[in-house]
């Protein structure tokens, strides 16, 4: 068997030890005789597998008592809608805009009110953060959301530039989240589709502030309200059992690695010898983004020449190295390099990349 150097977006790599681990539990899970899959979601064997992942959760992110955990499904896509239908409550939303997630964010809320474009970086091609002075904030927002890791324009918000604005402050952290310490405290609500950082698809992660709850109009589905599947830990239907499984089996995996301090020096030095490749090719790759805010997460860049995409493509896989085609909305290149793609695979990439500028450049 060999497995592939991993660069996709999502469904990204996931850590070879969870993965093992999965397997050898797979037909029983610890002495129930039956798989995590087939179990009963409200069963003793699942409840001590959910609350286990939410205990882990908590201690990694340092979520505080006063904040709830769901484990919900739909996608970051769904809290698109899913957020300003609990949390506009009639009243107006600020939406920064930076990218293609937070755009796709914004125009979904306006399906259910009245929200406002607070700043908008399209002018640059989303390569940059706005400036303090072009951010329009309204003061009696309901929320302000952001996207604090921009998955398809590398644009990634450093931490010290999140600033209490007055208003609860919303983010999707979808390609970003566990990579790094995060002040949870700063934060109204926190939400992450799980297959980039977090395990497979079809989990949604949730971290909301219990002032937030229960502002919902009782005219929205049952199953959308944050604090009806709060009040039922996030089960008042079947939740993604699997998936909450891996993700629990993620967490006890990141705090072997020493939390996400731990990662956190692991991820910056694989963005380090990446980004140092592309600025150091002379110009054969280069990456649009303002250093101050490039992510450390996920690497688009060019070709200086994109009649060499698809042999650089080709060779890549060659290599054994895939994922790196960018998005369609971009084109080019980008690199993926989730938690759970090692240093060594980022300096698998780098040789790879250094060669082919070599013998193409
Ligand atoms: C992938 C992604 C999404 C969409 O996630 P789905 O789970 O497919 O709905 C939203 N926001 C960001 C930042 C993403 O990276």
């Amino acid at each position: 068997m060999t497995r592939i150097w991993n660069f996709s977006a999502g469904p990204a790599a996931l850590p070879e030890e969870v993965l093992r681990q999965a397997q050898e539990e797979l037909l029983d899970w610890h002495g129930a005789g039956c798989s995590v899959m087939e179990m009963s979601h409200r069963g003793k064997e699942f409840t001590s597998i959910i609350e286990q992942a939410e205990a882990d959760l908590r201690e990694l992110m340092g979520i505080p008592e006063q904040y709830k955990v769901l484990f919900l499904q739909g996608g970051a896509t769904q809290q698109f809608a899913q957020i300003p239908m609990n949390l506009l409550a009639g009243r107006s939303a600020d939406y920064i805009v930076t990218g293609s997630w937070s755009k796709k964010a914004f125009k979904e809320a306006q399906r259910f009110g009245n929200v406002r474009c607070a700043a908008d970086t399209s002018a640059s091609n989303f390569t940059r953060l706005p400036t303090a002075d072009e951010i329009k904030l309204d003061p009696f927002a309901a929320y302000l959301h952001v996207c604090t890791n921009e998955t398809i324009h590398g644009v990634e918000i450093p931490g010290e530039r999140i600033a209490d604005t007055g208003v609860p402050l919303v983010a999707d952290m979808s390609s970003h989240i566990l990579s790094r310490p995060v002040n949870v405290e700063k934060f109204g609500l926190i939400y992450a589709g799980a297959q980039k950082n977090i395990g497979p698809s079809g989990v949604t992660l949730v971290v909301i502030h219990r002032d937030l709850l229960g502002m919902a109009p009782l005219t929205i589905p049952t199953v959308m309200d944050y604090a009806v599947m709060a009040d039922n830990g996030s089960m008042l239907n079947t939740p993604p059992t699997f998936g909450i499984y891996i993700a629990g089996l993620v967490f006890q995996w990141l705090k072997r690695q020493g939390g996400l301090e731990g990662i956190a020096a692991v991820n910056a030095e694989k963005a380090r010898i990446l980004y140092d490749a592309i600025d150091g090719s002379g110009g054969f790759y280069t990456n649009p983004v303002d250093p101050d805010c490039r992510s450390r997460m996920n690497v688009p860049f060019v070709l200086a020449d994109a009649g060499l995409d698809a042999d650089f493509l080709a060779e890549a896989k060659a290599a054994g190295v895939l994922g790196l085609k960018g998005h369609k909305s971009v084109g080019g290149m980008r690199a993926s390099i989730y938690n759970a793609v090692s240093l060594e695979a980022v300096q698998a990439l780098v040789g790879f990349m250094n060669d082919f500028a070599k013998r193409r450049g």
